[in-house]
């Protein structure tokens, strides 16, 4: 079991809920947290068991930042939107920042996330 978080900015929470629901059986294997609102939507869309922290832009972000820290997050599934200016860049970018020091999977877009679950452990 891996320690995967999913995030989506808001104009692109409806693409990760697809994305989620589309890889539902390979992340129910797994330990699941999200950013407040996306987390809510996965809670409400998916069957997947998911643990909210905060909104992003209320510490989310930073909530998981210091779980890459401390070594308990394996696979950041990120679905950033890149059109749009983020009133809480400083944590996008803290956050991103972290995932690359601790050398976490960081997945940015669906290929992506895709590619990274077809290579996890399947439980
Ligand atoms: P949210 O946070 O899921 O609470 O909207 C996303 C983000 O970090 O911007």
């Amino acid at each position: 079991m891996t320690t995967i978080a999913l995030v989506a900015h808001d104009q692109k929470k409806d693409a990760l809920v697809a994305w989620a629901k589309s890889h539902e059986d390979a992340l129910a294997g797994h330990k699941l947290y999200a950013t407040g609102t996306t987390g809510g939507r996965l809670q409400a869309e998916t069957s997947l068991d998911v643990t909210p922290l905060k909104s992003g832009p209320l510490g989310g972000d930073a909530q998981l930042g210091a779980m890459i820290a401390e070594g308990k997050l394996k696979v950041l599934v990120f679905f950033i939107d890149p059109l749009s200016a983020m009133p809480h860049d400083v944590d996008v970018k803290s956050l991103i920042r972290l995932a690359i020091l601790y050398d976490t999977l960081l997945a940015v877009n669906e290929e992506t996330a895709t590619a990274v679950m077809k290579g996890l452990p399947a439980t």
